[in-house]
């Protein structure tokens, strides 16, 4: 018989990826929705299934939030909350730390059971109430993002804030880049994330991470607000995020900050000078002239803001970059936003998870533990979490096993309940003429980590200003058929590279329409994957002028047959080409020619000097001397 997923799924009461799991451990066929058994191996199945699913238990700290439980459960934040309120009737936020009664009440919903941490922890901060003096909130540092346009400086200022502030004074000047630094001056102590973009910045946010207190907006002042400064503006004020202008290059002989200022207001970023609320600091990344007013700015616009979080608190944390480095494994960069991250904790990142080996922070220096604002370097996660994703500490080892491990599969039965959708780079085109279909998603598979990283980095700066290539998964190995379902769920083509696609992948891939593309030359798949976004562009045209031609003679040649006789006067007319006509510089018709004649004979173009007979369309009241515009469209991004 066929036996359905889903439907075991459901009789287990857990997401078909736990299914699918289990059925690929056991090394039964399967084809991602349903497979083949008889009385017998069914039984042993869902014995196996059973064994295999094990307890449905899971573990929680004391007090849990309603989002320490969404991220527990791997259930949607709103599911958990609509379960409070309906069915417990308990009004919370995503950070209200909910009782032990509740929280068990909450996750017998979702079919599970809690088992809390026995140490009670300490209430979370909750810093906004009560002005940050009880709960043991405190005040902690800002963590600054700096955005804008490229080439304004972004990179530029980071720099020298961290020579000038930090390098100096600290181990002879050897500073290792984790995606985030420290400075610290008299009056306090600024978190800068050291990776400028957009893309950081929305990622994160995608991933509901909000990290950012402020905004540094860079804007050179010889240059002004151009595209992506726009967008940065969008982004924080999306993100609610308070924005500081730092116009740069001051120093340029062509600066012109005062245009700067003039412009913002049009943005809605209103300076304080004209009676806003944006402060405004002119530097310039290369003498460092009006940095440290910048910094002084920045430490003031936090006081306003009364950053607090309780060191004693709840851990709560977000990866701020991550990746596989040769020689020490997962490396992830990890910003504690509240509580105290400790050398000795078992924490679950993501759908990974670990205990680690080691904890650095910017400078290199070995920290056993590290309290909010701080961003430090850990070793030890058993894979590479992904830029957003939120860190916790579980009670052990085997416990941060489980969550990371349920949640991953549940992501992967997120990906397969997707409607299989296959897509090659050649119907791309016609996807687009019809749907908004916007981003190129690509799985990349490659022999090892290092070409990864290359093709990834070199892919993801792939676009233009409509579409781009995004990276949706990317590892080391052979293309698997786990690889084609997510591509089939995700309208993805899969790429190899240096490496091949298992058999039972590449039947995967025909029967779902996935396309495979495998390389051993990386500019190779550069190129075609820069032809397929170009090809996933709005076709865009321009008009093409191909000459002029005058009207000189009209003769009828039966009832309705009504010619122009013509002569080129410049360049050439073809036979469907768009026309303009214009009667002493006056336009008297626009549309498209018709037939096109030399002598007796349908020609397709006839060029300057020569006669012709014309028609157009649905238009006969031409006159002698009017002038005919030949023009044809030309698409200019084919
Ligand atoms: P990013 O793309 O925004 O990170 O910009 P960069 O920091 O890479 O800077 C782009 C270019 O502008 C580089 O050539 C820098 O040397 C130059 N630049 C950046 N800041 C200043 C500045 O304050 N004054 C001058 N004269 N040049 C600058």
């Amino acid at each position: 018989m066929t036996v359905n997923i889903a439907d075991l799924a459901k009789e287990f009461e857990v997401a078909p990826g736990t299914v699918y799991g289990a059925l690929n451990d056991l090394g039964i066929e399967h084809d991602g929705m349903a497979f083949e058994a008889d009385n017998d191996s069914l039984a042993l199945i869902k014995e196996a299934l059973a064994d295999h699913i094990g307890s449905k238990e899971i573990v929680l700290k004391t007090n849990p939030t309603p989002r320490d439980v969404s991220n527990a459960l791997g259930v949607p934040q709103a599911d958990v909350q609509k379960a409070l309120l309906t069915k417990l009737k308990v009004m919370a936020t995503l950070t209200t730390a909910l009782k032990p009664d509740v929280v068990e009440k909450l996750v017998s919903q979702f079919g599970y059971t809690a088992r809390l941490e026995d140490a009670p922890a300490p209430k979370p901060a909750q810093p906004k109430q009560n002005g940050g003096k009880k709960g043991g909130a405190r005040t902690r540092p800002p963590v600054v993002t700096i955005l804008g346009h490229v080439d304004h400086g972004k990179t530029s200022l980071l720099d020298y804030i961290r020579k000038a502030n930090v390098a100096a004074k600290e181990h002879g000047g050897i500073t290792q880049h984790i995606g985030a630094y420290q400075v610290s001056l008299p009056e306090g102590t600024i978190t800068f994330l050291d990776t400028p973009g957009h893309a950081a910045f929305t990622n994160m946010r995608a991933r509901g991470a909000q990290v950012t207190d402020i905004a540094i907006l860079v804007v050179a002042a010889d240059d002004g607000i151009m595209p992506q400064t726009r967008e940065a503006i969008q982004h924080a004020k999306n993100a609610k995020v308070p924005i500081i202008v730092a116009v740069n290059k001051i120093d340029r002989p062509d600066a012109n900050p005062d245009k700067v200022m003039q412009q913002l207001p049009e943005f809605n970023v209103i300076p304080e000078a004209y009676g806003g609320d944006t402060i405004i600091c002119p530097v310039s990344a290369i003498t460092g002239e009006g940095v440290p007013h910048l910094l002084e700015m920045i430490l003031l616009q936090a006081e306003v803001l009364q950053l607090t979080a309780d060191p004693k608190g709840n851990l709560e944390g977000s990866v701020i970059e991550a990746k596989l480095e040769k020689g020490r494994g997962p490396v992830a960069t990890v910003l504690v936003q509240s509580g105290t991250l400790k050398i000795t904790d078992n924490i679950v990142v993501g759908q990974t998870y670990g205990r680690m080996k080691a904890m650095t922070d910017y400078r290199g220096n070995r920290m056993t533990e590290a309290g909010p604002s701080t961003p430090v370097e850990i070793l030890g996660l058993n894979d590479v979490p992904q830029a957003g994703d939120r860190i916790e500490i579980a009670v052990d080892e085997r416990a941060a096993r489980e969550i990371a491990e349920k949640r991953a599969t549940i992501s992967r039965a997120k990906s397969l309940e997707a409607p299989s959708r296959g897509m090659t780079l050649s119907q791309l085109r016609e996807r687009l003429n019809t749907q908004e279909l916007k981003d190129l998603n690509l799985i990349i598979k490659a022999d090892v980590q290092g070409s990864v990283e290359a093709v990834k980095g070199m892919l993801e700066k792939v676009k233009n200003e409509e579409v781009e290539a995004k990276v949706i998964l990317s590892g080391v190995g052979s293309i698997t058929e786990s690889d084609i379902l997510l591509a089939s769920a995700s309208e993805a083509i899969v790429i190899g590279f240096g490496v091949k696609a298992e058999p039972g992948a590449r039947r995967e891939a025909e029967r779902r329409r996935v396309e495979i593309r495998t390389y051993t030359i990386i500019y190779e798949l550069i190129e075609d994957i820069e032809a397929a976004v170009k090809g996933m562009l709005e076709p865009k045209y321009e008009e093409q002028h191909l000459g002029t031609v005058e009207i000189r003679v009209r003769f009828q040649f039966s009832k309705k047959g009504i010619i122009a006789g013509s002569y080129v006067t410049e360049g050439k007319v073809t036979r469907n080409a768009q026309c303009r006509i214009r009667r002493a510089n006056v336009l008297v018709y626009e549309g498209k020619i018709g037939t096109l004649k030399h002598l007796k004979d349908d020609v397709k173009e006839v060029t300057l000097g020569m006669e012709c007979g014309l028609t157009f369309d649905d238009w006969t009241d031409f006159k002698e001397g009017d002038m005919v515009e030949a023009f044809e469209m030309v698409q200019i991004n084919g």
